[in-house]
């Protein structure tokens, strides 16, 4: 669905949104503020929420589309883990195929 993929799209431009501020807030943390104990308060804070939407974007990506076999045309869903360890090339990734063994390199689907 087009859909799908737009959803996809705009959680990949919030994460990279979210990774620019990240740095961002990391520099003038470190020029403007003054007391230790409050920088690291800052810093740790900034990390729980980027880890939690790499999380929340990890998790629609293993949720949304799916991946066809280039050998055998199955259709599957990478596992989160899967996903989040596989050599990509934007929403193409060298999955093993799970029906038949084979790895591949697999363009991400969307429903029609
Ligand atoms: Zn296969």
């Amino acid at each position: 669905m087009k859909e799908d993929k737009k959803l996809l799209m705009a959680i990949y431009a919030l994460l990279g949104l979210g990774v620019i501020f990240y740095i961002m807030l990391a520099f003038v943390v470190e020029y403007y503020v003054a007391k230790e104990s409050i920088k690291l308060l800052i810093i740790i804070g900034a990390t729980i929420i980027l880890l939690f939407m790499s999380f929340v974007t990890l998790k629609l990506e293993v949720t949304i589309g799916y991946y066809k076999c280039n050998n055998c045309n199955h259709e599957y869903k990478g596992t989160c883990k899967q996903t989040f360890l596989a050599m990509h090339i934007g929403m193409t990734r060298y999955l093993k195929c799970p029906k038949c063994l084979t790895w591949s390199w697999s363009k991400k689907n969307f429903k029609k």
